[in-house]
């Protein structure tokens, strides 16, 4: 690489400061709202009159979600022999995101080869590099019947309440249907992404059009489905606010199917190009044994800048992450380096705006002003061509959201921009308290709650265990690893849990808890480490992955290990080849 000249990376650096300025707000994480508290949380693909007897049983595990964080619990559970477990599902299906998000467009940027688990015992073969919602969700399906999942599983089910019981040394679940399931051991595994925000914007409910989320597209409305056209649409004014990961693959859709469209932008996201292929089924059938698991963490690996011999996935995600600007530098030439790595990533999403954009003060607009690691870098081929489209305006807040909204739409700079249709691309909650996320309050040991035991964010042993709430499992980024490809995490992060369910099987183990100690070793273990990513954080422009900017304690205790995934999986492996459990407070059966 030739070096960028310096005074455009200070130019640049002084832009970044200058856009996050704009796009902070003092309400950090509380400027967003619920779609319960707007009556837009029905599920569109379940049928509503559904209904069951209620049950009543005693398990061994209960794994609360179906998505592929569920699943491969339920999964790493069957493959150590422990079969009596129950799976608690919301929706109507398995799926989790996949289940939800089906908004046209819908697909994974992460290549479909590391990105579906366990192809390799299934001998499914994905049909494109990058599998479409529809893909996945048929074999999260397909995963529920190869691996008899399905007979677990309560779906259109809610926990009500959570309530350990001393005596007993169980957990009482009591679901929303009346069912009252007691088990030994309970899996958190309810979504790393699954609680929608909208954002809170005054007048909201104002607005007289129809509105909705993009994990609750109504076809009904729309016509279509994700597979189809949608037909309803070329006489409607539609707008959606947001331009992240999502809102990139659903405005080329909208683009093609509605009269206008208005895509309200607060900050623009990095667009690179997918490069969309079939799969070749000669080159698929020709991989080895244990392929998948040397491709996944082969991307984990470049994706988290180990910088390996081969990018054996080589896309757009090896070539902006192969160096981690986010590390400590050694020297101060080591320091340029990285920082001229940065701009130069930033400065070819740039360059490809002016390329396929038309319009200059579009491509302008649409230009991301921060750093490669600050928020999700996204990879598509329509988005940027949409603004080329008659139809397409983009209407810039300049760092600032939409504020406010009438009964016609929503309002920017003081114009209305009338709409029939609203859809939110507003993403989802990521570091808000766990009790929020999971809509109930479990009670632990001596009646306490988790919401007061984590009253100032969460306390744990890696990500996983917590005191005062025995034998309670979470899965979640965080205080864990957080890996691009969350499937890998969840492997990892399932098949840990699982390890801890057989041991203390194994060896009559009645309770397990983390210590308070334990607990604050590990805080300080990852805020230890976190100096350099924090550092390179504070010029980052706001968002999910640093709590919207927020300097509060929950912010601070929402830290993820601040190293390569497989970093904090090696931290787990040794934790349990040391074999003593440390840092729990273990009973055993008298
Ligand atoms: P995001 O949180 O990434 O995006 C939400 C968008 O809404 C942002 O553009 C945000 O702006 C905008 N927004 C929020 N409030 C306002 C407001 N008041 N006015 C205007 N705009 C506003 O959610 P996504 O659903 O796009 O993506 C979430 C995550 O889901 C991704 O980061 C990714 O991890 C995952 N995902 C993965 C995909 C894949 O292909 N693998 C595809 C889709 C999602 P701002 O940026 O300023 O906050």
């Amino acid at each position: 690489m030739t070096r960028p000249d310096p005074s455009s990376i200070e130019a640049a650096k002084e832009r970044y400061e200058a856009e996050r300025a704009k796009r902070l707000r003092d309400e950090g994480l509380a400027q967003y709202e619920s779609l319960k508290d707007h009556d837009l949380d029905r599920d569109p693909w379940a049928d509503p009159d559904f209904t069951r007897d209620p049950v009543t049983e005693d398990v061994e595990v209960v794994v609360l979600g179906g998505g592929f964080a569920g699943m491969l619990a339920g999964i790493n559970l069957t493959k150590r022999g422990i079969t009596d477990f129950r799976i608690l599902e919301k929706a109507a299906d398995f799926g989790g995101t996949w289940y939800w998000n089906r908004y046209p467009g819908c697909m994974c940027d992460v290549d479909s080869t590391i990105y579906l688990p366990l192809l390799e015992e299934t001998g499914y073969m994905p049909t494109e590099k990058y599998a479409s919602a529809t893909e996945i969700f048929g074999y999260c399906q397909l995963l529920g019947r190869h691996f008899g999942l399905y007979d677990h599983a309560l779906f259109q089910t809610e926990v009500a309440s959570l309530t350990w019981d001393d005596e007993a040394g169980r957990w009482e679940v009591v679901t929303h249907r009346g069912d009252r399931i007691r088990t030994r051991f309970f899996i958190s595994a309810g979504g790393l992404m699954h609680k929608a925000k909208l954002p809170g914007i005054e007048g909201i409910d104002d607005f007289a059009g129809k509105a909705f989320h993009t994990t609750r597209w109504d076809y009904a409305y729309t016509g279509g489905s994700p597979t189809e056209p949608m037909d309803h649409l070329a006489d409607k004014v539609v707008g959606i606010i947001g331009t992240g990961a999502t809102a990139i693959q659903v405005v080329p859709q909208l683009a093609r199917s509605a009269k206008e469209v208005y895509v309200f932008q607060r900050t623009p996201s990095a667009v690179g190009v997918r490069g969309q292929q079939p799969i070749d089924e000669a080159w698929f059938r020709s991989l080895p044994p244990g392929w998948q698991r040397e491709r996944t963490l082969n991307f984990t690996s470049v994706a988290t800048g180990q910088q390996p011999e081969v990018d054996l996935v080589a896309d757009g995600w090896g070539q902006a992450l192969k160096i981690d600007t986010q590390r400590e530098p050694a020297d101060d030439d080591e320091r340029a380096m990285l920082e001229a790595v940065d701009f130069e990533v930033m400065e070819g999403f740039r360059r490809r705006i002016d390329e396929v954009v038309d319009d200059p003060e579009t491509a302008e607009k649409l230009k991301p002003w921060y750093g490669k690691h600050c928020k999700r870098l996204c990879f598509h081929d329509e988005y940027l061509e949409s603004y080329n489209r008659p139809n397409v305006h983009l209407v810039d807040t300049d760092g600032r959201g939409v504020q406010q909204m009438t009964a016609a739409g929503p309002v920017v700079d003081g114009q209305e921009y009338p709409l029939d249709l609203l859809v939110f691309a507003s993403g989802f909650e990521v570091t808000t308290g766990l009790v929020d996320r999971l809509g109930f309050d479990p009670v632990g040991r001596d009646g306490v709650k988790l919401s007061e035991r984590w009253h100032d964010g969460t306390h744990s042993l890696h990500g996983v265990l917590t005191k005062g709430f025995p034998n309670f499992f979470v899965v979640s980024f965080i205080q864990a690893g957080f890996g691009l490809n969350f499937v890998h995490f969840l492997s990892e992060s399932t098949d840990h849990i699982s390890w801890l369910i057989e041991r203390c099987r194994a060896e009559g183990i009645r309770s397990i808890e983390a210590t308070a100690e334990a607990e604050d070793e590990w805080l300080q273990v990852l805020w230890n480490a976190s100096g350099p990513l924090a550092r390179y954080n504070r010029s980052c422009t706001p968002s999910y992955g640093n709590s919207e900017g927020s300097r509060t304690m929950l912010a601070a205790r929402s830290a993820v290990f601040a190293g390569p995934l497989m970093a904090y999986v090696a931290h787990l492996e040794a934790w349990r080849e040391a074999g003593d459990l440390a840092g729990t407070r273990t009973t055993r059966a008298d």
